[in-house]
């Protein structure tokens, strides 16, 4: 029986975010540097077995729950055996993905063959054009299509991340909203956070500007996800069939029952997003380190998992948290 992995301000971490991948086919301005950035080299990144060897180590450590995220988890080739093992290790009791949708519509089946029942997908907008502007990428209707296939093919719940910026999609957060009342989506407003500090302060919006834009609309009433407590807080209107999502690492921040632990695809162990440092699993792996050495070391950075980000404490801590991009975290 495991003891589980409980850090120094007794959260109990039992969820892995695993990126398996610094790859992406779109280039999300929120995301991705201004400027761009070099991708890992090919050998930096972990492969399919050491991840899975990760995975088995942190399951007899308590890890429950593992969400594959990147880059973009769907362009790594040989993602679906990888996902069809991952959802086989015992004792990982629910996976799931999360995609900016551009190759779901053709990898849905596949998907859901592997054992994968929970997708979160990333749209930020309705307007096909906005969405090239946004990721680089003319795609909106291959996602569109991407997650009606995920409906049809029952996976549950597909959430849509909504990252909210002001003047860019702020005109459509009620749109985007009443998807809600039309379909059971679980649609989550994410506030944006500090990724590109060059044009940050213009563009966040705070989740409480978006509840009331919401509330337009009509009464919304306290949910629950179905899934689970995660760092969003649920509403609905009555008798809709999706929910309506709120995640506010900016305004509100949700540290105190963050339960999660991260792990890039160059196999860096993060206790948080927003982690000053990085904790390396990849040396350990590749130089003959037995699993109860690794295990020490993921419980150790357990240990020392900070209580809370440091984003919204001045500009010098934000620059240290903020020091790698989103795409390379895995958000
Ligand atoms: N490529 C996949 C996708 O877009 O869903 C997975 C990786 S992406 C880094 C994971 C999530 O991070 C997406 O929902 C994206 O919207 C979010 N994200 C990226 N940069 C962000 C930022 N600056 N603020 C808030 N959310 C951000
Ligand atoms: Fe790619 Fe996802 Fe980042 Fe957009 S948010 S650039 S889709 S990794």
């Amino acid at each position: 029986m495991a003891r589980g992995l409980v850090d120094g301000y007794q959260r109990r971490v039992d969820y892995l975010r695993l990126s398996v991948t610094d790859r992406c086919n779109l280039r999300c301005t929120y995301c991705m540097p201004a400027g761009g950035f070099r991708f890992l080299p090919h050998e930096d990144i972990l492969r399919y077995e050491e991840l899975l060897r990760l995975v088995r180590i942190t399951v007899r450590l308590g890890i429950r729950k593992v969400r594959v995220t990147g880059g973009e988890p769907l362009v790594r080739k040989g993602i679906l055996l990888f996902l069809e093992r991952l959802c086989a290790v015992p004792q990982v009791e629910d996976v799931s993905l999360t995609t900016n949708g551009v190759l779901l519509e053709s990898m849905a089946g596949d998907l859901w063959a592997a054992g994968v029942r929970r997708l979160n997908v990333s749209l930020d907008t309705l307007d096909p054009e906005k969405f090239a502007t946004i990721t680089g990428v003319d795609a909106f209707h291959a996602v569109w299509r991407g997650l009606h296939a995920a409906l049809d093919y029952g996976f549950s719940p597909v959430k849509i991340n909504v990252v909210a910026m002001k003047g860019i999609n702020d005109d459509e957060i009620e749109n985007l909203a009443g998807l809600t009342l039309t379909y059971p989506f679980h649609v989550r407003f994410i506030e944006l956070m500090p990724f590109r500090p060059d044009s940050y302060e213009e563009r966040y919006v705070p989740s409480d500007v978006v509840v009331k834009k919401i509330a337009r609309l009509g009464p919304l009433i306290p949910g629950s996800s179905g899934n689970g407590n995660g760092p969003a807080r649920y509403y609905e209107f009555p008798g809709a069939p999706g929910k309506i999502g709120f995640i506010s690492p900016m305004s509100r921040h949700f540290c105190s029952t963050c339960n999660r632990l991260r792990i890039t695809a160059e196999g860096s162990l993060r206790t948080c997003l927003f982690a000053d440092r990085d904790v390396d699993l990849r040396g350990p792996l590749r130089h003959g380190s037995s699993d109860e050495e690794i295990s020490r070391v993921i419980s150790r950075a357990i240990e020392t998992k900070p209580e809370k980000h440091r984003l919204n404490e001045g500009s010098v801590p934000r620059r240290k948290c903020l020091a790698r991009p989103m795409t390379t975290i895995g958000g």
